[in-house]
């Protein structure tokens, strides 16, 4: 039915690479555009209980006639259920709220390395059971670093499935990229259009231009290309559409090489080493 490619995760399990995000989507308007997404072909939704959407993902799509099977849904543990009994009472009400028996990928939103003694272990532990038990396909994190990463290499028995983490042309993140990829651990990119700061650069217009592309489809191109998973964010039914055709053109390695030159280490989201909101 579309043309997206599969990504292996290191469990063995296939993970759509271009989804659907619904962060900063109101709860009121997220039937329609989970909705509206599922028509022009996605088949992945990243939300988390933070975004305050997930009974509404849930409801588009169970509304959709979809196979549950067919959607690949991806949600995360909130910053205040770090403790182990707090997180399985959330996640027994995140699968509650999106109406399935089991979720595709269940995150740790944030390490909150400030917080809770610095403990994310026995969070992740947690997490653990849920994959154990079935309910959670596959587990993983979001905006860890490389060090966070390794004390749970050190400290649990699952690897994590994935790192969800702020990257776009003016964050490329090549670094933890490549520490994730040595581990085996995909890289999921959040904000991939930098919230739409980096649309206006003048070299992504220059090669959208001799492309016939938009910015936008070229910078999600970029991400495709260099091996990462998406799920831009759009309230409109024709981006959702633009941002879903783009299996049907290429980059040069040059074209690549020159967005990952406009990195400027500069972030859309807070730092994870600082970052302490539940
Ligand atoms: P994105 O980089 O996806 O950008 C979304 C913004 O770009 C919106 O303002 C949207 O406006 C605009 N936009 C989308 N498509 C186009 C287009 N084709 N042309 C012009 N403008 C466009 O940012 P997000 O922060 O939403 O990130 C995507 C997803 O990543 C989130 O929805 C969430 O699932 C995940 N995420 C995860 C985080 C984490 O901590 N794990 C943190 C942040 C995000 P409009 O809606 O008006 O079209």
């Amino acid at each position: 039915m579309s043309d997206v490619p599969s990504i292996q995760l290191n469990n063995g399990r296939p993970i759509p690479q271009l989804g659907f995000g619904v962060f900063l989507v109101p709860p009121e308007d997220t039937v329609t555009a989970v909705a509206e997404a599922l028509r022009a072909g996605y088949r992945h939704i990243d939300t988390a209980e933070m975004y305050g959407n997930e009974k509404e993902v849930g409801r588009a799509i169970a509304e959709s006639g979809l196979h549950r099977d067919d959607v690949y849904i991806t949600s995360k543990l909130n910053n205040g259920h770090h403790l182990p009994d707090d997180a399985r009472r959330a996640f027994d009400e995140t699968l509650a709220a999106l109406g399935v028996e089991a979720i595709d990928l269940f995150l740790i939103h944030w390490p909150l390395p400030t917080r809770y003694g610095g403990d994310f272990i026995s969070t992740w532990k947690t997490l653990e059971e849920f994959y154990r038990d079935g309910r959670a396909r596959s587990i993983g994190v979001s905006n860890f670093h490389a060090h966070h990463l390794n004390r749970l290499f050190a400290e649990t028995d699952v690897m994590p499935a994935v790192n969800q983490i702020e990257v776009h042309p003016y964050l490329v993140q090549d670094e933890l990229r490549a520490f994730c990829a040595e581990h085996q651990i995909a890289v999921e990119a959040w904000s991939p259009l930098g919230r739409g700061a980096v649309l206006n650069d003048p070299t992504i217009q220059a090669i959208a231009s001799r492309l016939e592309k938009t910015t936008a489809q070229v910078v999600l191109r970029w991400h495709i290309e260099r091996g990462d998973i998406v799920f831009p964010k759009s309230m409109r039914p024709a981006r959702m559409a633009e941002n879903f055709d783009i299996f049907d053109f290429s980059l040069t390695s040059d074209d690549i090489a020159a967005i990952s030159a406009l990195d400027r280490g500069e972030r859309v989201g807070p730092d994870p080493e600082t970052f302490d909101r539940v």
